[in-house]
C-alpha cells in the first residue's frame, strides 16, 4: 500500500483532482456570484415595480384617513414589509413583521438615499440590505400639507430559496464530478502506467545470463520509444556479452593445445631416460608453444585494453612513410632470416595526423604478416605510402600464396585463420609459430581509431597486397 502512495499514479491522481477540484470552485463560485447578482437586480426591480403600485394606494389612503396608513387588506404579499418614514427618519407606521433590528436601519438608508439620490429616479431609492437579506426601495410621498415622508417597501432578497438550491445542486454537482473524474483519472493512470509496469517486470526477470528478453511494446507513444530504447540497449549488450562470452571460449580453446602439448612432451621426456637429441626436439617443441603462448598472451592485453578503452592515442601530425621506414629497419633482421626480400617502394611525404607507435605497430604487424605467410623462391614484400584523392595510404604487398575469396569476408574476424591445418590442434614442429587469429583484429583496430579503413587485395597464387587508407593532412 504504501508502494501506492509513492507511486507516479497517486501523485497524477492527486495533482490531476486537486486541479480539478480548483476549477469546480472557481468556476461554482462564478455561477454563485452571478446568481446572487441577478437575484439582486430582480428583486428591486420588481420591488420598485410593486412600490410603483403602492404609492398611489397609500398617497389614497393617507389623504381619506386623515394623515393615517390604512391599507385595504391582500394589498401586500406576505413577507412584504410596509414603513412610512417622515423626513427626519422617524417611522410612522409599518406593515408586515419587519425584522425589527432593520427598521431604524430602514429610516437611516432611505434618508441617506434621499440626501443623495439621483434625481433622474424621481426621488426614489432602492439597495440590498445582505445582513438581514432584504431588498427595500423607498419613494417619497407628498402629503396634503406640501409634507414629504419617504415610503419603503422591503421584501426578502430570495422568498423562494434559490440561492440555497443553488448551492446544493453546485455541491453535489461538484462533488459527482469529482468522484466520477477521480474514478477516471485512475483507471486512465494506471492504464498509462501500466507499460512502465511491463518493463519493470521485463526488466526484474532478466537474469545476469538471460540477455535474449525483449519488451516488444507495440506502441507508437513515449512509453513504446522508451521500451524500444531498452531493447535495443538489450540487444547491444547481450551481443557484447556474447562477444565476450566467444572471446574467453576462443581464448581458452587456443591456450589449451598449447598448453596440453608442452604436457605431453615433458610427460614424454621425462618417462624414460631419452638421447640428447630426443631431449633437444622435446625442448623445441616447448619453446615453439611457449612463443606461441608469450604472443597470443600479448595480442589478447593488447585487445582488451583496446576493447576497454585503456588506449589512449596522442595522435600528432606526422609522416607515414618515417613509420614505414621504422618499421623497415626492425623488420629486416627477421626477414632475412626468413629469406624475404623486404623492399622500400615509392615513400613521399605522406602527411597524416596520428598516434606515431600505434601506427608503427600497425605497419610492422601487416610486414610480419605478409613475411610469415609467404613462400616459393623468389620472397618479396614491398612497402609503399602515398596520397590519393585526400586519402593518405600505406600498401604492404607480397608475392606469397594470396589468400582464396570466401576467407576474405573473415579475416578480421578475432581468431579467424585461413589454413585449418595450422590451427595448432595438431602438434607443429616447426621454427616459425603459427598465428594467434588476433593480428588483423588489431590492425583494423588501430586503422579504425584513426578513422581509417583497411582494404585487402588478393587472388591465389599471385599475392596479397593489404592497403590501409587514412584522411590526408
Ligand atoms: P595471425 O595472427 O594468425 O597471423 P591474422 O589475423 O593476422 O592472424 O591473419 C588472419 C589470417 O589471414 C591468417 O591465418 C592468414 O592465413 C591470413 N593472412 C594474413 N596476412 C596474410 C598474407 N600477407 N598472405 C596470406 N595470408 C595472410
Amino acid at each position: 500500500m504504501s508502494t501506492f502512495f509513492h507511486s507516479i499514479r497517486f501523485r497524477l491522481l492527486l495533482w490531476f483532482t486537486a486541479i480539478l477540484a480548483l476549477v469546480l470552485i472557481i468556476f461554482s463560485a462564478f455561477i454563485y456570484f452571478n446568481q446572487a447578482r441577478d437575484l439582486e437586480d430582480d428583486a428591486l426591480g420588481q420591488l420598485e415595480r410593486r412600490l410603483a403600485k403602492l404609492q398611489e394606494t397609500v398617497r389614497v389612503s393617507l389623504r381619506e384617513q386623515n394623515g393615517k396608513l390604512v391599507l385595504p387588506e391582500d394589498v401586500l404579499e406576505d413577507t412584504e414589509v410596509l414603513a412610512l418614514i417622515s423626513p427626519n427618519g422617524q417611522v410612522l407606521a409599518s406593515y408586515g413583521t419587519f425584522p425589527t433590528s432593520d427598521v431604524a436601519q430602514i429610516a437611516k438608508q432611505a434618508t441617506q438615499s434621499r440626501s443623495d439620490h439621483d434625481e433622474t429616479v424621481e426621488n426614489s431609492a432602492s439597495w440590498v440590505d445582505k445582513k438581514s437579506a432584504y431588498a427595500y426601495a423607498v419613494v417619497p410621498i407628498f402629503g396634503e400639507s406640501g409634507q414629504t415622508s419617504l415610503l419603503a417597501l422591503g421584501g426578502p432578497l430570495d422568498p423562494d430559496g434559490r440561492m440555497q438550491g443553488l448551492i446544493t445542486s453546485l455541491l453535489l454537482g461538484s462533488l459527482l464530478t469529482l468522484l466520477i473524474a477521480t474514478g477516471g483519472g485512475f483507471w486512465l493512470a494506471d492504464r498509462a502506467m501500466r507499460p512502465v509496469q511491463t518493463i519493470t517486470h521485463t526488466a526484474r526477470s532478466i537474469g545476469e545470463t538471460d540477455l535474449s528478453r525483449r519488451i516488444n511494446l507495440a506502441r507508437k507513444d513515449e512509453l513504446g520509444e522508451l521500451a524500444n530504447t531498452f531493447d535495443g540497449m538489450l540487444a547491444r549488450l547481450q551481443a557484447a556479452f556474447e562477444r565476450q562470452r566467444q572471446f574467453v571460449a576462443d581464448a581458452s580453446h587456443e591456450l589449451r593445445t598449447p598448453l596440453t602439448i608442452v604436457n605431453l612432451e615433458t610427460s614424454r621426456a621425462l618417462e624414460s631416460r631419452r638421447s640428447p637429441q630426443e631431449y633437444q626436439r622435446a625442448l623445441r617443441v616447448i619453446h615453439s608453444e611457449n612463443e606461441f603462448m608469450s604472443h597470443l598472451v600479448n595480442d589478447l592485453l593488447t585487445l582488451a585494453r583496446m576493447d576497454n578503452e585503456q588506449v589512449t592515442l596522442e595522435k600528432v601530425p606526422l609522416d607515414l612513410s618515417d613509420v614505414v621506414v621504422d618499421a623497415i629497419d626492425r623488420l629486416t633482421p627477421l626477414a632475412a632470416r626468413n629469406n624475404v626480400r623486404l623492399e622500400a617502394g615509392d615513400l613521399p611525404e605522406t602527411r597524416m595526423l596520428g598516434d606515431y607507435q600505434t601506427l608503427l605497430q600497425m605497419v610492422s604487424n601487416l610486414i610480419e604478416n605478409a613475411i610469415k605467410y609467404i613462400d616459393g623462391n623468389d620472397k618479396k614484400v614491398c612497402i609503399e605510402t602515398g596520397v590519393t584523392e585526400g586519402h593518405a595510404w600505406v600498401r604492404v604487398s607480397d608475392n606469397g600464396p594470396g589468400i582464396d575469396p570466401e576467407h576474405l569476408p573473415h579475416l578480421f574476424d578475432r581468431f579467424y585463420r585461413v589454413d585449418k591445418a595450422r590451427t595448432r590442434d595438431t602438434v607443429d614442429e616447426s621454427e616459425s609459430p603459427t598465428g594467434s587469429g588476433l593480428g588483423l583484429s588489431i590492425i583494423q583496430w588501430i586503422a579504425q581509431a584513426h578513422g581509417g579503413e583497411v582494404h585487402v587485395e588478393s587472388t591465389p597464387g599471385n599475392g596479397s597486397s593489404f592497403e590501409v587508407r587514412f584522411e590526408a593532412l
